[in-house]
């Protein structure tokens, strides 16, 4: 291939970037992802393939998905004054929403937090900047107050609980920054059900806020569908680039169908949070790993120095997958990332991981 030819073409900011990698996590016990390890019940999928008997797949899908607006609208709590906007995933939401701004608009975020923030804004050629964390992982809020000062940035993230941390921000600090925006302050709330706090409520006092959520972590991975909710003027600006059907029939159907069937992921988180105290108690009795609270459906903790690495290779090695996050360096060196799964199968991951450091 002729390099001239893609350097030619491609942006600039396109030709230094890495593309996202997903590892493969076939015959492993995937805990590596925060996807749920649940599926639904046997009884619900054949209700469910009644449903999907009933898609036009010959016809687009209905195009403002009024259905799934509605029931999101409804099992999320958010007030009629408000609009949500949907997408493939809250992925497609975070680009749509920055393929908005002007060029050489300004993005924050806190680092470490999650990495599309980043991939996203550099893929569109916007600056991204980036405020660390304090070492426990909290807000540096004077930090973050110097660098909205500075940058003027026209969206930040908050990832809320962060990923991939685990911590939710303190409430304070997000309301001051809020205050201090002179853009947009989108909180993602991808682990919204398992903590047990929200921003939601606060979209009324605060006009320059969006509340961003996604089915993925709730259940529902393999569908592809978030949603941003906020003033229905700032949606409306942002359902002009949104491509015409982005959310598919199949989707649509059975996103609804699921969420019509809350109670199942309701009872199926509960079951994720309580495995969530006992692995969380399990990893800090390993005297030699530093264990950081969540509110999520993951944790993170540190390995001695080093030692990351090695961790990471023996559970691989025992079938187990778990994120690596040491790599990326900073605050995460020597940082790995554990999904809450099954019982069976956190037990297989903390008694590996016992064995490690006990010999
Ligand atoms: C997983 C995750 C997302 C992406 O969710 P999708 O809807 O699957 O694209 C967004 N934000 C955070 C913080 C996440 O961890």
């Amino acid at each position: 291939m002729n390099n001239s030819l893609i350097s030619r073409i491609f942006r600039r900011q396109i030709l230094e970037m890495s593309a996202y990698k997903v590892a493969n996590a076939t015959n492993f016990i995937k805990l590596d992802a925060m996807e749920n390890p649940y599926n639904l019940p046997d009884e619900i999928i054949e209700q469910w393939l009644e449903v999907l008997k009933t898609c036009e797949l010959n016809r687009y899908p209905d195009p403002v998905a009024n259905e799934l607006n509605t029931i999101i609208k409804q099992v999320n709590k958010i007030p009629d004054i408000f609009k949500v906007l949907l997408g493939n995933g809250s992925d497609e939401i975070i680009q749509l929403l920055l393929m908005a701004l002007p060029e050489n608009s300004n993005v924050l975020a806190p680092e470490p937090s999650f990495v599309m923030y980043k991939q996203i804004s550099l893929s569109l050629g916007l600056n991204y900047h980036s405020v660390p964390l304090k070492s426990d992982f909290s807000l540096d809020l004077a930090a973050m107050l110097i660098a909205i000062e500075k940058y003027q940035p026209e969206v930040i993230f908050l990832a809320y609980p962060n990923n991939p941390t685990g911590n939710l921000f303190n409430t304070e600090a997000i309301k001051k920054i809020m205050l201090a925006a002179t853009g947009l302050v989108i909180i993602d709330e991808a682990y919204a059900p398992f903590a047990q706090a929200s921003f939601i409520e606060s979209l009324k006092d605060y006009e320059n806020l969006l509340v961003m959520r996604t089915l993925s972590k709730l259940g529902l991975a393999g569908l592809r569908l978030g949603f941003i909710a906020g003033h229905p003027a700032i949606i409306a600006e942002l359902d002009k680039i949104r491509l015409p059907y982005n959310i598919n029939v199949l989707t649509q159907k059975t996103a609804y169908f699921a969420l019509s069937h809350y109670a199942i992921f309701e009872q199926q988180t509960q079951k994720i949070c309580q495995q969530r105290t006992l692995v969380l108690t399990a990893l800090k009795a390993i005297k030699e790993l530093r264990v950081y609270p969540s509110s999520a459906n993951f944790i993170l903790f540190k390995t001695p120095d080093s030692l990351a690495n090695n961790t990471f290779t023996v559970l691989k090695d025992r079938g187990i997958l778990i994120k690596n996050l040491s790599p990326q360096g900073g605050l995460l060196t020597d940082c790995l990332r554990v999904t809450i799964g099954k019982p069976q199968e956190n037990q297989l991951f903390l008694n590996t991981l016992a064995e490690f450091f006990q010999q």
